[in-house]
This record gives structure tokens, C-alpha cells and sequence, in this order.
């Protein structure tokens, strides 16, 4: 064995031993990080998080800083790192820095987006330096809705070169789609057409209006309550791994479908060597988000930041800062959410609740459940 992976194996066996791995405790480790390498991105897409830029900022974290970030995330255990953007492709050191993390025992994939940078080249190289998975957008099984999504001529063409490329290269890919008014009705023919590419997870995103993605409809309460039923029927179809992103109620209609009651890993089914939580993973709860300038943030859908990395300690964050404690503690709930059965195994969408309230610890506006005690 080549002396990094004798290292990195040495690394695994001793976070295994010490029970250390993600999942185990929410307060002491994230499952998931996602870092924003860069918000450079070509595209301009109606519904981006991040409003991205066609520029790279020159304020953005450096590769030195970057490894210095990552010797800290190992603190985590062995956490999925997602190397996110913008479009993280458009960072020459990115190789260099997945790389770097997988080495240190962090389980990464990869976020690019659908332009000319994913080479069969480029992808092998990511495969190489350590890239688990990769996760491609497509909202739809055709190139209209798509392409009128990413406001790129061509952009459903060009996902489709990237996944079969990944594929004959033995990369596991993931589809991720947003779900809005414009495409709910599209959402079984995307069954079919992801079976047809081979992806491991279909990641269903249900909208956080904020950025561009203000300017589109989110699916009323009434229909997130459908898709998500027929979404559970199609998980325990096992065709693929489905995942309801932004969407812990999913885990409240599991829970309310299955004869005992449990939610356990519902929306997180990952087969792949990636693994699975043990619990619901939300906002600050299991997830951390860093920004290309470093700031600490629960997610990238809730743009509360509690520190930057490049004067605060990422892990001290993470456990000790009262916004992140704040969110996982289900009492700090307000409204339907803090009277709820259910607010355990979900607590609702934290980001949905501040884009739209203003307040983290509102209820979600995309939930159509009444707890029992509700008496508003
Ligand atoms: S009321 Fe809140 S906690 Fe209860 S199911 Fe809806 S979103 Fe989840």
C-alpha cells in the first residue's frame, strides 16, 4: 500500500475505533460540510443560492488556507466534505485540495457545474485525488425546462456528456433537482430518465426562496404534502437512493406512513460507501456550511454567520456558538413547529423558515401539518 494510504487508512481505523465516526453525535460533528470554494460560476442560474458571480473573488479562502481549513474539519471525524460553488471547477487547486482532505480521511464529492471544465480528463483527475461522487443538477427530463432554468442554451446537453463520462470512468453520480411550480409535474418522468443514467441518488430539492431563486414559485404546502408521499413510495421502490433535501418534513410523512412510526434515515439512504446519519440531518444540525470567504454558516440556505474561519475555530463554532446550539435544540422552536409531534424527527426547514419570516426559529411555510396542540 502507498505510504498516504497506509496514512489515511491508520487515520480511518482510529475514527472507526474511536467511535468518531459522522453521524453518531450531531452536537459534536457535522455528517455533511459543504464548502463554497469559489462563487465563480459561468452560469446564471434562476434559482442559485449563491447569486454567483462570473469572477472569482480574489478575497477567497487560498489553498493554504484551505488546507489549514480542512487539518481542522478532520477535528469532525470523517464527514462528507462537498466541494461546492459557484462552480468549484473553476479553481485551479481544486484537485490539489480534495486531495489534501481525502488523505486526511474526509469522504469527498463533487459539485460542478455543467459546462466545458468536466473533462473526461478533469473528471478522472478528481477521481484520482479522491472524489467519491459527483452531483449534477437537472430539473427536468428534457433540455427546455432545463436550459430555461440555467439560462444556458445547451446546459441539459452538456450534464448529459458529464454523467455518461462519469459513469464509464466508475464515478457514482447523483442527480439533484429543484422542485417549483414550473416542474412538479415533471418530476415522474425524471424517475424513468434517472434510472436511465445511472444515478446512485436522485436529490430532490425542495425550494428556499432566496437569491434568484426569489424570483420563481415555491409549490404550495398542500402539494410539497403530495410529492413527498409519492416520494416515499418511490424510496422504498429501491430503484435508487432518494433524497429530500431542504425537506425534513419528509421524515415526519415517513414516519406517519410507516406502522411503527420511524423516520430513521428517511431522505438519507446513501448504499455507496458515503453512508448514512443516523438521525435527520437539518441546518447547523449535522450540516455546516463555509463560504468562499470563510465564513461559518449553518447552511448555504441560512446565511447567519457565526464566525470566519480565518480568525474563529471552525469546531468550536459548530458546537459551541448559540445560533448553532440554538438550532439544535428543539425547544428554541417557535409557532406550529414548536408545538409539534414531530418537531424531533423534523423541526422543519430552518433556512425556509428565515427566508421567509425573517426568524430561524419559525415554523416552515411549506408545511401543511397541524400538530395536535396548535392552537393558532
Ligand atoms: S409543523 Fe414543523 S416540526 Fe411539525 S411537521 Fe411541520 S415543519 Fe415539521
Amino acid at each position: 500500500m502507498a505510504p498516504e494510504n497506509v496514512h489515511r487508512q491508520a487515520v480511518l481505523e482510529r475514527r472507526t475505533r474511536d467511535g468518531w465516526l459522522a453521524g453518531t453525535d450531531f452536537d459534536r460533528a457535522p455528517f455533511t460540510i459543504a464548502w463554497e470554494i469559489t462563487r465563480a460560476c459561468a452560469f446564471s442560474c434562476v434559482h442559485c443560492r449563491a447569486d454567483a458571480q462570473h469572477r472569482r473573488n480574489p478575497q477567497e479562502l487560498s489553498t493554504e488556507e484551505g488546507f489549514a481549513l480542512i487539518d481542522r474539519l478532520t477535528e469532525f471525524g470523517s464527514p462528507i466534505l462537498v466541494f461546492t460553488g459557484g462552480d468549484p471547477m473553476m479553481r485551479r487547486d481544486l484537485f490539489d485540495l480534495i486531495e489534501y482532505a481525502d488523505r486526511a480521511g474526509l469522504r469527498c464529492s463533487l459539485t460542478p457545474t455543467a459546462t466545458a471544465l468536466p473533462t473526461v480528463a478533469r473528471l478522472r483527475r478528481a477521481q484520482e485525488a479522491g472524489i467519491r461522487r459527483i452531483a449534477l443538477s437537472l430539473d427536468a427530463p428534457s433540455p427546455e425546462v432545463h436550459d430555461d432554468f440555467r439560462k444556458v442554451a445547451g446546459s441539459w446537453e452538456r450534464t448529459m456528456t458529464i454523467l455518461r463520462n462519469a459513469r464509464s470512468l466508475g464515478i457514482s453520480t447523483q442527480i439533484n433537482t429543484t422542485v417549483t411550480s414550473h416542474n412538479v409535474d415533471l418530476l415522474p418522468e425524471m424517475v424513468t430518465f434517472v434510472q436511465e443514467v445511472g444515478a446512485v441518488q436522485w436529490s430532490v430539492f425542495f425550494l428556499v426562496p432566496m437569491g434568484r431563486g426569489q424570483q420563481l414559485s415555491m409549490i404550495s404546502p398542500e402539494r410539497h404534502e403530495e410529492v413527498f408521499a409519492w416520494l416515499h413510495d418511490l424510496s422504498l421502490a429501491g430503484e435508487f437512493d432518494v433524497k429530500a433535501t431542504a425537506a425534513p418534513m419528509y421524515r415526519r410523512v415517513a414516519a406517519q406512513r410507516s406502522a411503527g412510526g420511524s423516520a430513521a434515515g428517511a431522505g438519507f439512504a446513501f448504499h455507496d460507501g458515503l453512508d448514512r446519519p443516523a438521525q435527520g440531518v437539518n441546518d447547523g444540525r449535522g450540516f455546516l456550511f463555509i463560504s468562499h470567504l470563510g465564513d461559518v454558516m449553518p447552511s448555504g440556505f441560512l446565511p447567519i454567520t457565526a464566525g470566519n474561519v480565518r480568525h474563529d475555530d471552525v469546531v468550536d463554532l459548530y458546537r459551541h456558538h448559540p445560533l448553532f446550539r440554538g438550532l439544535r435544540d428543539p425547544e428554541r422552536l417557535t409557532g406550529k413547529c414548536g408545538v409539534c409531534e414531530f418537531r424531533e424527527v423534523c423541526g422543519g426547514q430552518r433556512g425556509r423558515a428565515y427566508a421567509i419570516t425573517g426568524d430561524p426559529f419559525a415554523s416552515d411555510p411549506a408545511c401543511a401539518y397541524v400538530p395536535s396542540g396548535w392552537t393558532g
